[in-house]
């Protein structure tokens, strides 16, 4: 008979789950493998709330197994280290993100990039090598591979950084691969959210010329006098869209539903990119002439490799780029998930596990 979560492993770890598609999260006990000569195991501090856990947790994706432990914008301290870790020693501060293993072996695990390994194993609800689950940051502690930890920055806040874990590189990485990432250069972000708001600092940061694409008008005065963006333009005003066409170098698209994109495509100079990072649970419908007159590309992108993240979090240290967080309790949490299915937030829900998470 298979074992319980609480038997698999020898260490003992308690968290809160989703148990079915309501989504509603409940403490929960569970287990971690032993500390493998490889890996750290450490003391979670914060842990953001990303979208993807919301989908997660009510299956809007359709390949969510439970129970499921979300989180994967994880920060926390090093308790133990295996004999052969290189990184990391107790007492360090190290992040996890969304991801914690890959095949190691691959043409993508070679480039540095795991996150498009085809056996890339997710931070929650995946198989680990050995056949058990994957559990993430909303539980007590963690058990990971070095390899997948991050070093997370002496002078970067533990709360207001953890987003970065995944918000951040889910925006930084296209914005550097796409080439949109330098003075001169004219970019659209669609979905003024988790990853939206950080994608506005990056950008900045990077001499980038910004205009946020929203459906909140109430965002327009943060947009442009807090997060510093260059101009702000409602997607359903025909007007303003109209006023913008044919300007943008790209576009980073973070919006988590359905939602039209002739408007962003006609927004792009020829040449332009559209860059999807928002994974709705449907299909958008994808017009073929207004690319085809323009020569432009619609592209998508998933997160970044682990090289990648350490030079992300690196650079926001140096810029001082951190997430806008509402740090609640656990106890919240199951609240937070209703307000960020509303778009109620501004603009990360980070929890202090390290303060509130008690063993049930
Ligand atoms: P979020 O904080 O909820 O932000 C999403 C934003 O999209 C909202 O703030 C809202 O911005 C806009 N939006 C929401 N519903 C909309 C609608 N019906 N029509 C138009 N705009 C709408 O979510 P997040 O954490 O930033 O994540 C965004 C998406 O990225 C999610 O689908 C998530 O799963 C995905 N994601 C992908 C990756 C990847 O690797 N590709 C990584 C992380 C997350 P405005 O109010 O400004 O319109
Ligand atoms: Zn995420
Ligand atoms: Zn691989």
């Amino acid at each position: 008979m298979a074992k319980s979560p609480e038997q698999e492993h020898p260490q003992a770890a308690f968290g809160w789950a989703a148990r079915d598609p309501s989504g509603l999260l409940s403490p929960f006990k569970f287990s971690r493998r032993t500390t493998g000569e490889k890996d750290v195991k450490f003391k979670v501090f914060f842990c953001g709330i990303c979208h993807s856990d919301l989908h997660s947790v009510r299956n809007e994706w359709g390949f969510s197994t439970y129970p499921l432990v979300p989180g994967h914008e994880i920060v926390g301290e090093v308790v133990e280290v295996g004999s052969k870790v290189e990184k990391f020693k107790a007492g360090d501060k190290v992040g996890v993100g969304c991801l914690v293993g890959s095949c190691g072996s691959c043409d993508s695990c070679h480039d540095q990039l795991e996150n498009y390994c085809p056996k890339m194993i997710l931070t929650y609800g995946a198989m680990y090598h050995d056949g058990t689950m994957t559990h993430g940051g909303y539980s007590n502690m963690m058990v990971v591979d070095e390899h997948f930890a991050i070093k997370f920055p002496q002078n970067m806040p533990l709360d207001a950084g953890a987003p970065l874990l995944c918000a951040g590189i889910t925006v930084y990485s296209p914005m550097k691969f796409f080439g949109l990432d330098h003075p001169g250069i004219h970019l659209g972000l669609v979905g003024l959210g988790g990853l939206g708001h950080v994608a506005v600092k990056f950008a900045k940061a990077m001499g980038v010329k910004v205009t946020v694409i929203s459906s909140s008008p109430g965002k327009r005065e943060e947009a442009l006098q807090r997060l510093g963006a260059d101009a702000f333009l409602i997607s359903s005003d025909t007007n303003q869209v109209q006023a913008a066409m044919g300007t943008m170098d790209g576009i980073i698209d973070t919006v988590s539903a359905v939602h039209p994109i002739l408007p962003l495509i006609g927004l792009l100079k020829q040449n332009g990119k559209l860059v999807l990072v928002g994974a709705p649970d449907r299909p958008l419908e994808l017009p073929v002439f207004p690319l085809i007159f323009g020569r432009k590309i619609v592209a998508g992108s998933c997160i970044g490799g682990i090289q990648e993240t350490q030079e992300m979090i690196d650079f926001a240290a140096k810029h001082k780029i951190t997430a806008d967080i509402e740090v609640i309790s656990i106890d919240y949490v199951n609240t937070a998930m209703d307000r960020l299915a509303k778009g109620d937030v501004k603009y990360r829900f980070v929890i202090d596990i390290g303060n509130t998470l008690k063993e049930a």
